[in-house]
């Protein structure tokens, strides 16, 4: 161990250790002014708050253990245990434990905590509903989940090789389709990869595609593959775009590797990402306990979209336990600053990473609706059967009423003191629109498919 994570490891072992023994003192020891109800005093109000939950809110167990993957979209969980928000609400022993992979998230659900795997946590959509359903679980075995939360909106982008810089393979695809036309001609098509299949990452670049005419099955190759050979690739001219997000983006342009044709925000603002889920057995056998997981979420999205407190978010997130990357990396983007390479420069708050509310709303409630388009938009690929969507989706519909606890969400949120304006009453968020002007209206799913020019479903 280096000198400076020696240091860091010993100070929060010795602020930890003080913590539990007199955590008073805290406050003045680091020079912060008193905050009410978080900030950097979180540690005292934390010992406080513990001592003040009403027994009819007292948690079940104090213990979990939740997955999540080193990208932006786990901020919410970090920082509610970093801060103290899930101690607050009596969840004292919240293991957050990094996962290797989609893949392994996904088999270490299946285990469960009492077998060394993981109660649930961060997901890619619609990982809950595929897992509930037994479509991607080994030996088709159904594992019901419920979706308890969005984590984030934003913080995802493609990426394209450099050696295309300046072609016009950006957000409207201009030149795009005749690029991949040729190199299809040739034998050596386009190549890009994303980090699972059927989910979210793979779902971003196919619409982008697809809204340039470009078929993402038969125009070009699309692969899941890790993000650091993927990397890897880019560099050696052999693999020429990655659905990804932050901090890979900033690290591909920054190293010169490639450019950004387009955020998930400029392909459909304020879009659905990444969402908190759990084993529906344990959130059953426990569901105070759930609501206090809940809580402190809320109150760490609510803590993370307060752009003052973006730097400390920053330091927490970057250190070694967590994603292990320099500060710089993180920071512009969580700032709303993307130098996309191609000499695009987004400056806009509004477009950054956001976990509470953004221009619709409400982040953290989880949408129906958008539970929804991402089962639509499996249809639309042939990951799911068209029997999900016809009668109006009456099968989708159905899955989505089981697995989606937006119901537990708004106790929550009610128990937290959320303020009534911000807990939505409605569960579809409306009609979407996406930057092509192609229109989601989830009313109408199979009206939006008919709509869609490149589809393996024929609607
Ligand atoms: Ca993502």
């Amino acid at each position: 161990m280096s000198d400076f994570f020696h240091q860091i490891s010993r100070r929060k072992f010795i602020v930890t250790a003080t913590a539990s023994a007199g955590a008073v003192l805290l406050k003045g020891c680091l020079g912060n002014p008193p905050e009410p109800g978080g900030g950097n005093a979180q540690t005292q109000s934390t010992a406080q708050s513990v001592a003040n939950i009403s027994p009819e809110l007292a948690p079940e167990t104090k213990a979990v253990k939740l997955g999540y993957i080193p990208i932006v979209e786990s901020a919410p969980l970090i920082i509610a245990k970093e801060k103290g928000f899930f101690a607050k609400y009596g969840m004292t022993d919240v293991e957050l434990s990094k996962q290797a992979s989609w893949g392994s998230a996904r088999d270490n659900v299946e285990i469960g905590s009492a077998g060394g795997g993981i109660d649930g946590g961060q997901w890619q959509m619609p990982m809950p509903h595929l897992i509930s359903e037994g479509v991607i679980t080994k030996g088709n075995q159904k594992l019901p989940m419920y979706v308890l939360a969005q984590l984030i909106t934003h913080g995802n982008g493609i990426a394209i090789a450099s050696k295309w810089q300046g072609q016009g393979i950006d957000l409207k695809l201009a030149q795009a389709k005749g690029i991949v036309s040729q190199l299809k001609s040739k034998g050596s098509r386009f190549k890009a990869a994303h980090t699972f299949p059927h989910v979210n990452q793979d779902f971003w670049i196919r619409y982008w595609l697809g809204a340039g005419g470009i078929d993402p099955d038969q125009d070009i190759d699309l692969l899941p593959v890790p993000s650091a050979q993927t990397v890897a690739n880019m560099k050696t001219g052999t693999m020429d775009a990655f659905s990804t997000g932050d901090p890979w983006p900033y690290r591909i342009v920054k190293d010169k590797i490639g450019y950004m044709a387009a955020l998930t925000a400029d392909i459909w603002k304020n879009h659905p990402e990444e969402y908190l889920a759990m084993r529906a057995d344990w959130v059953d056998k426990n569901p105070k306990a759930t609501k206090a997981i809940l809580k402190g979420i809320m109150e760490a999205q609510q803590w993370c979209d307060n752009f003052d407190n973006r730097q400390e978010m920053t330091k927490i997130l970057a250190q070694r336990q967590y994603f292990n990357v320099p500060e710089e990396v993180l920071f512009d983007p969580f700032m709303g600053k993307y130098d996309m390479g191609e000499g695009r420069i987004v400056d806009d708050k509004s477009m950054a990473a956001l976990y509470w509310k953004d221009e619709k709303g409400s982040v953290s409630y989880p949408y129906k609706s958008h539970d929804l388009w991402f089962i639509t938009e499996s249809v639309r690929w042939g990951f799911l059967p068209k029997d999900y969507i016809v009668n109006n989706a009456a099968k989708a519909r159905a899955i989505i009423d089981k697995v989606n606890r937006e119901d537990i969400w708004k106790e929550a949120a009610k128990e937290a003191g959320i303020p009534a304006a911000d807990i939505p009453t409605n569960t579809s968020r409306g009609v979407e629109e996406f930057f092509d002007g192609v229109k989601f209206d989830p009313e109408k799913p199979e009206e939006y498919l008919k709509t869609l020019k490149v589809k393996k479903v024929s609607v």
